[in-house]
């Protein structure tokens, strides 16, 4: 039901940003070590995302773009052990309801490519031979062409670019072993190579934080029973000119928890006395048992089962850093 569709696609895609977030944990789902992001007027002409993964066979093309036709979640315990970013089988039909979007995708197992297409809601009724090496290329044009009063909401194509980029720099960030790519209006921002996970990621966190972040960064690494902290800490002076350099992971997902911010900025403003707000990206792996992961559509909250210590750690690892290198 078209309402509805967009209505729920309200939810789940506020903006170009947010699509691209959807399709490249998608591809990311889909085990790509390769993701490749074209994006023309800020996303709002189009958005093409290209991947490498296991791709869609042919008679999974129109189940894809059916609400609730793939969610994963089958019982309480998957909710619990949930741990592939997609779980709601409902970005693909959101984006579609208010976009033109094709799918095209071939399996490893499958002499060529197939293609489905549709505007709104209004879907090809079989998918199509088309031609792909393999993997998935999900194209989204005209976003929101159906929906005036949401894209009336929309800022210009350059800041719309903008929140596309960070996106893609959260995600990049947490997915080192992933090459990714992405270009504006035919003009390539990034390209970043595969890292082995093995090593600590400062190479991926030099090309998406620029090399003065690396410069003027702390380096921390310590582990608690059951928790870890790893990543690097602005150093005041440098965190003073980047007011947007803040990237946390917990369990490899990105989250904008309120807590932890603020188990942050209180361990920054005691050692150096200033209430500007740190730059970082900071990485803490927790027993997953430890943790749940908030089912809403931007699943970017998190709740600890043992909060206050994983504050305290937080607390302590930045606060023990800084205060050695107080001026
Ligand atoms: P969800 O990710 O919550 O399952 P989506 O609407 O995002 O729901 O995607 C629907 C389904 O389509 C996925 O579950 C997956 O099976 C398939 N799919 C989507 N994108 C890709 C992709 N890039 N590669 C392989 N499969 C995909
Ligand atoms: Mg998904």
């Amino acid at each position: 039901d078209t309402l509805v569709n967009q209505i729920k696609a309200g939810e789940v895609v506020e903006r170009p940003a947010a699509v691209v977030k959807e399709l490249v944990e998608n591809a990311l789902d889909a085990g790509a070590t390769r993701i490749e992001v074209e994006a023309e007027q800020g996303g709002l002409g189009l958005l093409r995302i290209r991947d490498n993964g296991h791709g869609i066979a042919r008679d999974e093309l129109l189940l894809a773009l059916q609400r609730h036709a793939t969610s994963k979640i089958l019982s309480l315990e998957d909710l619990e052990g949930v741990c592939s970013l997609g779980f709601r089988g409902e970005a693909l039909p959101s984006i579609l309801s208010v976009s033109r979007l094709s799918l095209t995708s071939r399996r490893v197992d499958e002499d060529h490519a197939w293609r489905v297409h549709g505007d709104g809601d209004v879907m090809v009724q079989t998918p199509e031979p088309a031609a792909l090496a393999g993997g998935t290329v999900v194209e989204v044009r005209d976003l929101f062409y159906n929906t005036p009063a949401r894209r009336k909401f929309l800022k210009s194509d350059g800041t719309e670019f903008r929140h596309v980029d960070q996106a893609l720099r959260r995600l990049a960030l947490a997915r080192r072993e992933v090459a990714f790519s992405w270009s504006h209006n035919g003009k390539r921002v990034l390209d970043l190579r595969p890292l082995d996970v093995l090593g600590n990621g400062e190479e991926r966190v030099r090309e998406v934080c620029g090399p003065d972040f690396i410069a003027n960064a702390l380096h921390v690494d310590e582990e608690r029973v059951g928790l870890r902290l790893h990543g690097w800490l602005g150093l005041p002076a440098f965190s003073r000119s980047q007011p947007d350099l803040q990237y946390l992971y917990v369990n490899g997902r990105a989250v904008r928890d309120r807590l932890l911010a603020g188990a942050l900025r209180r361990a920054f403003a005691d050692v150096m006395h200033s209430t500007r707000y740190p730059a970082f990206v900071l990485y803490l792996d927790i027993d997953p048992r430890g943790v749940d992961v908030n089912v809403h559509p931007q699943k970017t909250e998190v709740r600890f089962r043992d909060a206050a210590r994983v504050h305290e750690m937080l607390f302590g690892v930045v606060h023990r850093a800084l205060r050695d290198v107080r001026p």
